[in-house]
């Protein structure tokens, strides 16, 4: 049987927890708006992917498209996730991951401990 005290403690981890997806929530909007701000300052020719290639010398405003195109893909994916109840755990060890590392990153998909595994494709974030 639960007393008065620990529900209301539940009810303030609740709260603040709340309170840190919601301000967690507004960065990645921040962030999204930068992103699409960045996106929409390149012009046609520079959004245009280039063709498959192993060439590293990748001119400049490639790269640039290149970022924009995935800061805005995973922002959305990181509200997506906000929005799906499944935000801030680690989508490789499935631990959750420290509000310090969500407020910097707010999109990353990985705890600290995967995120500095050796690199593997897809751990960039
Ligand atoms: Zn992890």
């Amino acid at each position: 049987m639960g007393d008065i005290r620990s529900t209301s403690r539940l009810l303030e981890d609740y709260q603040r927890h709340i309170a840190q997806l919601e301000e967690l929530h507004a960065l990645l909007h921040k962030r999204l708006v930068a992103a699409r701000a960045e996106w929409a300052s390149l012009t046609e020719g520079e959004r245009v992917p280039g063709p498959p290639t192993a060439d590293t010398t990748v001119p400049p405003a490639r790269g640039r498209a290149e970022r924009a195109r995935t800061a805005v893909m995973e922002i959305e994916t990181a509200i997506g996730r906000l929005e799906s109840g499944v935000y801030g755990t680690c989508q490789r060890c499935g631990a959750f991951i420290a509000l310090h590392r969500l407020r910097q990153v707010p999109h990353t998909r990985y705890c600290t401990a995967c995120h500095d595994l050796p690199r593997r494709e897809e751990a960039t974030t």
